[in-house]
């Protein structure tokens, strides 16, 4: 037996291996299966060079647990190691590897998955690691390697009688949760679902015919546990894939939940290697989303659900996986937003993203209209964040209105443009943020002719800010704001049916009943179908208020508001100028009055209770 120290002059950093960032202890798991699959694969490659002219045989990599005596075992059938490499590999390469990392992070949390400790990270868990390998070269001799968690370490020689590698891990007190099969079943669940080679842990009972026959009796048998996918689907060609086969892995990616929209298969070999499916869920409308949905691989290696510095913000809505050996991951999370890969990967995702989307809305638009209540709220978001996607996507951005037609910006625009144009040149974009609620305006708005859309989702009021800066020559106003009666008085077709002594009459008579402080009295020319009286808002102190409200500033604007009198409705016109005294037309233009305050829920209280209380008065007479 051979006994050595891994590296004479280094200060042991066992112990600091044993606290590196407690939360990720389970990774070591996650790097000796990986070691084991590289050594299979490099065995395979081989294989298909014809290096290594032996039967393969079976090359499950098998998960043991021994609980007796406290181990864990990761064998793999790969290339394998003899002494000289055992030698090189770990005690100079994996040793010194993971001494540069630890070196570097040991003061900074946050690196990507921490992927790169290596071998040695079985330290995190175990008080002793024997490496038992025997290489695939003709006539080696199997070696033991054997550490018990000091610079030293022990090198005999074995019988081993296969190729390939076990890596035995003596679990130490406090990683006993590691000999429990649940426990090991979830890690593997996380971390190996999806690697290339088989991983087995422990049998399950399969229930399989006796014979041929419909009905022939079943036996049970015990068959291999294999935990993994080894072929999974975004590594295939999109051609040979089915919607059911994406809607399955879907499935098995998130089980339980709602059918995806649609998806897009990503597959890039140049300028970097990327492959991966970004599903589209069922956002309803809410931005209340999980988020931590896209899972990132490499290759085929679970690494993390935080792909934040990797995917742009907007999509981290999506599902999915992405799968890329060409991101750094053992460099802390300011690094990697800066490294010139990781941005060209999330300007590709997004170009593809935004490609899709154009497809599907030239190609089946019905089907994305439809599907728009479910995407709208992430293009908006993406339209409002990312100033490539905005590009993309104003070509197929829909706005919706009271009508449930959708358009395109342009469409749009084109559509409203003669009626709805003011003196400045601007296009009035005229929305209701609740159909229920503003109805009444929604009905006179049509009565000039007007269009109305319908922005009712938490993400429109910006989204409409995005587009009238991007457009330039568009205005968003809501129905209820008086941009709108403005509107109409820019058209000089429409004439008072009253003299102006007369609107003068009518306005100093409501003005003798209005006391707030905030209300303007005016009087316009509207339809004689509009409503008599309206109380609009400016739409600019509509938004500032909105505005404070949101940063919790509280209300520093009074309230303020125009009365509109609507000088073509009868009412006004014939009624209130012929009533009987000045009592009667009091009492009338207050009424009307109240009436506009309660068509804008601003009628509470004991005016509310007066309101009634005449209103019955009026209808007992
Ligand atoms: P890395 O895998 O990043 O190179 P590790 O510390 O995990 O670093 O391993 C160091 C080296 O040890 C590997 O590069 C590989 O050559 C060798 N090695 C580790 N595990 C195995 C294994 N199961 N079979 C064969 N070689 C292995």
């Amino acid at each position: 037996m051979q006994k050595g120290q891994i590296s004479v002059q280094t200060e042991n950093i066992f112990p600091i291996i044993k606290q590196f960032l407690y939360s990720d202890q389970e990774i070591f798991l996650r790097e000796l299966i990986s070691n084991a699959v590289d050594a299979t694969t490099k065995l395979k490659t081989l294989a298909s060079k014809g290096v290594f002219k032996d039967e393969l045989g079976d090359t499950t990599i098998e998960i043991l647990l021994d609980k007796e005596a406290k181990t864990l075992t990761i064998r793999d059938k790969g290339i394998g190691m003899n002494e000289e490499e055992v030698e090189r590999y770990l005690n100079q390469v994996a040793f010194s590897g993971a001494k540069d990392f630890l070196d570097k992070y040991k003061d900074e949390s946050g690196i990507i998955g921490h992927f790169g400790l290596g071998f040695y990270s079985a330290f995190m868990v175990a008080d002793k690691v024997e490496f038992v390998t025997k290489s695939y070269k003709e006539n080696s001799e199997g070696v033991t390697w054997s550490c018990e968690g000091s610079p030293e370490y022990s090198l005999e020689k074995n019988d081993k009688a296969e190729r390939g590698t076990d890596v035995v891990l003596h679990i130490s007190e406090d990683g006993m949760e590691y000999l429990e099969d649940n426990r090991i079943t979830e890690l593997l669940n996380k971390y190996c679902k999806f690697l290339p080679v088989e991983i087995q842990f422990g049998t399950k009972k399969e229930f399989i015919p006796k014979s041929e026959e419909e009905d022939a009796e079943m036996e049970e048998f015990e068959v291999p546990n294999i935990i993994n996918n080894p072929e999974p689907i975004w590594k295939k060609k999109p051609a040979d894939l089915k919607d059911e086969d994406y809607i399955s892995f879907y499935n098995e990616l998130y089980p339980y939940s709602q059918p995806p929209l649609f998806w897009i298969h990503l597959n890039i070999d140049y300028p970097f290697n990327l492959t991966g499916i970004l599903y589209f869920p069922k956002l309803n409308n809410s931005m209340e989303i999980q988020k931590n949905k896209i899972q990132l691989y490499s290759n085929q290696v679970f690494i993390t659900d935080d792909v934040k510095e990797i995917v742009p913000e907007f999509l981290t809505l999506l599902h999915g996986v992405i799968d890329s050996p060409d991101i750094p991951l053992n460099v802390s999370r300011s690094y990697l937003q800066a490294d010139r890969n990781v941005k060209r990967i999330g300007s590709h995702i997004t170009k593809k993203v935004a490609d899709k989307m154009n497809d599907m809305f030239k190609n089946e638009r019905e089907d994305f209209q439809d599907k728009w209540k479910d995407i709208g709220a992430l293009v908006k978001y993406g339209m409002i964040t990312n100033d490539k996607f905005y590009d993309k996507a104003k070509n197929f951005a829909l706005l919706s209105n009271v009508e449930k037609e959708h358009f395109t910006i342009d469409e749009y625009k084109e559509k409203i443009k003669d009626n709805q144009t003011d003196k400045h040149n601007k296009i009035i974009a005229i929305y209701t943020s609740s159909p229920e609620e503003h109805d009444s305006f929604i009905q006179s708005s049509k009565d000039e002719g007007y269009d109305v859309l319908v922005t009712d989702t938490m993400i429109d009021n910006h989204f409409m800010q995005q587009l009238e800066q991007k457009q330039g020559d568009m205005t968003f106003v809501r129905v209820d704001s008086d941009t709108v009666d403005n509107l109409v008085q820019k058209d000089e077709k429409k004439e008072s049916v009253l003299s102006e002594d007369d609107q003068k009459v009518v306005e100093e008579i409501f003005k003798g009943q209005i006391t707030e402080a905030g209300a303007n009295v005016s009087m316009k020319a509207l339809s004689p179908d509009s409503l008599p009286v309206m109380i609009t808002k400016s739409e600019f102190m509509r938004r500032m208020k909105e505005m404070q409200a949101m940063q919790g500033m509280g209300d520093a604007f009074p309230d303020s508001y125009n009365v509109v009198v609507n000088s073509n409705h009868p009412l006004i016109a014939e009624k209130l100028l012929k009533a009987e005294n000045d009592e009667e037309k009091g009492k009338l233009a207050k009424h009307l009055y109240s009436l506009a305050l309660l068509n804008q829920n601003m009628l509470k209280g004991a005016n509310l209770t007066n309101f009634i209380k005449k209103s019955i008065d009026f209808i007992a007479k």
